[in-house]
């Protein structure tokens, strides 16, 4: 028969189709769905945690089905391809990152999107963490994407719960004369005691002397940033001052836990500045209310 002899009608057929995701996938979505756990099962013939899941072990062929295992939604990229083509199937448009990720507890990778990262930045071993989609579509992509998991460049202090009675940090401080002089500036109390030396030789002090509240600002960085440390917000700093600084002296101010006031968790601690002739030179007392990871996300710092 000649081709010319055949005849074609052109048409579509609509193919609507259900899925069954098996028994064990269907745990497993239904559990990313409705709790956000990402969940693998362990063979325990060969220690391996499988995900996505499956009800036989590729190994040892063992019935493995009912050994479910909580994976941490955090892990390491092993492999990644960057996705240019675009198709209709596709859960995001290209470019975008296809990565291999192998989920902290589980010996095999799977496959998801990875964003927060550029193209040119990608690279193998990347930690990442998995973003939860807030509409669910009760499928894989329940987890929106992975996106790197830093480190936070900056951690808070101790919280209420951390800290104990006897934890202590200090802060060390040589007082030049340019630091008096910025002082005065910062102040405004240009004082001819803290200036001239030719007038502070008529004081009893015989010499000029620093500014009181110069070595008691050694307080701040001892409670913001080492004890408690950052987040803390300083409520009430009282100061004894019991002997002068002079130019060159080295202060250290030291703060000390010597009470937790549970009912406002607030901390109270003691406060001592010495200098470097050992003499109590300052002493006080400080109400902090220590950082609060529940109010500061380490990673918006
Ligand atoms: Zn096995």
């Amino acid at each position: 028969m000649h081709s010319e002899d055949s005849f074609i009608v052109e048409g579509k057929l609509a193919l609507p189709y259900q899925y069954f995701a098996g028994r064990t996938g269907s745990k497993f979505l239904v559990t990313l769905r409705d709790q956000k756990k990402i969940m693998g099962v362990r063979c325990n013939k060969c220690e391996k945690v499988f995900i996505p899941p499956r009800s036989t072990c590729e190994k040892c062929f063992s019935n493995i089905s009912e050994n479910w295992v909580e994976l941490k939604p955090t892990g390491t990229v092993t492999g990644f391809t960057v996705v240019r083509y675009e198709e209709p199937h596709q859960p995001i448009k290209p470019p975008y990152i296809l990565a291999l990720i192998k989920l902290d507890g589980a010996d095999t990778p799977f496959p998801h999107i990875v964003k927060g990262v550029p193209i040119s930045k990608m690279t193998t071993g990347l930690r990442v963490k998995a973003v939860f989609a807030k509409k669910t579509t009760s499928t894989i992509m329940d987890i929106d994407h992975f996106r790197p998991d830093q480190k936070p460049k900056v951690q808070i202090g101790y919280t209420y719960e951390e800290l104990e009675i006897g934890m202590s940090a200090s802060f060390t401080k040589t007082i030049s004369e340019t630091d008096v002089y910025l002082f005065a500036g910062i102040s405004g109390d240009f004082n001819p005691m803290h200036l001239d030396e030719e007038f502070a030789k008529k004081t009893p002090f015989k010499t000029r002397i620093a500014h009181g509240a110069l070595p008691q600002s050694l307080i701040a960085p001892v409670l913001g940033m080492k004890l408690p440390g950052l987040g803390t917000v300083a409520l009430e700093i009282t100061t004894r001052f019991k002997a002068p600084t002079y130019f060159g002296d080295t202060i250290t101010a030291t703060g000390e836990v010597i009470e937790k006031i549970e009912k406002k968790k607030w901390i109270k601690m003691s406060l001592t500045l010495t200098n470097q002739r050992g003499e109590i030179i300052g002493d006080g007392t400080a109400l902090v209310m220590p950082p609060n990871r529940d109010l500061i996300k380490e990673e918006d710092v």
